[in-house]
Formats: C-alpha cells, structure tokens, sequence
C-alpha cells in the first residue's frame, strides 16, 4: 500500500516537471488528465480520458480535457491517431509504431516498428512520404 502511495507521488511528481518543462502551467486538472493519458497504453479517446478525470475531478469540463489534450499534442508529447471511423486516439507512445486493431474488443494494441516490414515507400513515383503506420485488423490470439 505504502509503496503504492509512494508510485503515485513520484508519478505526480514527474507529470508536474515534464508539464513544467513544456511550459504548460500545472493546475490540479491538467496534472490529472496528463497523468491519465500519459499512463495510458489503451490509446484513449478524448471522452476517455474525461470519463477517467471525472472520477477525481468531477467538476473537470469537457473543454478543459480537449484543450489540455491538445495542448499535449501541440507540445508532442502525444500523439493523435484516427484509427477507427470517426474516433481520433491519443497515444503518449510518440515514437514510429504500428497499431493492431482487435476486432472482437476494439482495444489497440502497439506493435513495434521493426516488427513489420514495408518496402517501397521510398520508390513511390510522385510522392513524398513522410511518415506511415501500419494498421492491422484481426483478433488478438489467447
Ligand atoms: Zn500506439
């Protein structure tokens, strides 16, 4: 318990420094939804980490999650990612990784980028790549 209490000090202790160190000014909410989500391996959804936030600060709005979150992004510590229709991810993962996309629980798993092999992207007549990711579909094997 004791070591628990102490994780989370140091946890707390380091979102405070990393928000510092960004320049972004450490108020209780913002504290709360950097630890949340740059904790997280679940690649959340902004209502994610709102729902999640909630629990300790129930007065937290939906504005301040999105603009935190943003604010997160824009500092790249996050990073964002649209990986289903419609619902855009947040992942504090920010180096190259490919993501597998369970389809029986939708959860979505990182895969390393050396895991996969993509050729041809260099020899692509007419464009400029910049960045890719492979995004995989399946089922996640017991
Ligand atoms: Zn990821």
């Amino acid at each position: 318990m004791l070591s628990n209490i102490r994780q989370v000090l140091v946890l707390v202790n380091t979102i405070i420094e990393i928000l510092r160190e960004h320049g972004i000014p450490a108020t209780p909410q913002r504290i709360a939804i950097a630890e949340y989500v740059l904790s997280a391996r679940t690649h959340p959804s902004a209502d994610d980490a709102w729902t999640a936030v909630k629990k300790k600060h129930p007065t937290v709005s939906r504005a301040t999650v999105y603009n935190t979150l943003n604010l997160l992004v824009s500092k790249r510590l996050l990073k964002t990612h649209l990986l289903q229709e419609g619902i855009t991810v947040f992942d504090p993962h920010v180096d190259h990784h490919h993501h597998f996309i369970d389809e029986s629980t939708g959860e979505i798993h990182d895969i390393e980028w050396d895991a996969i092999k993509v050729s041809g992207e260099d020899s692509l007549h007419g464009f400029e790549v910049h960045e890719y990711q492979v995004v995989m579909r399946g089922r996640k094997k017991k």
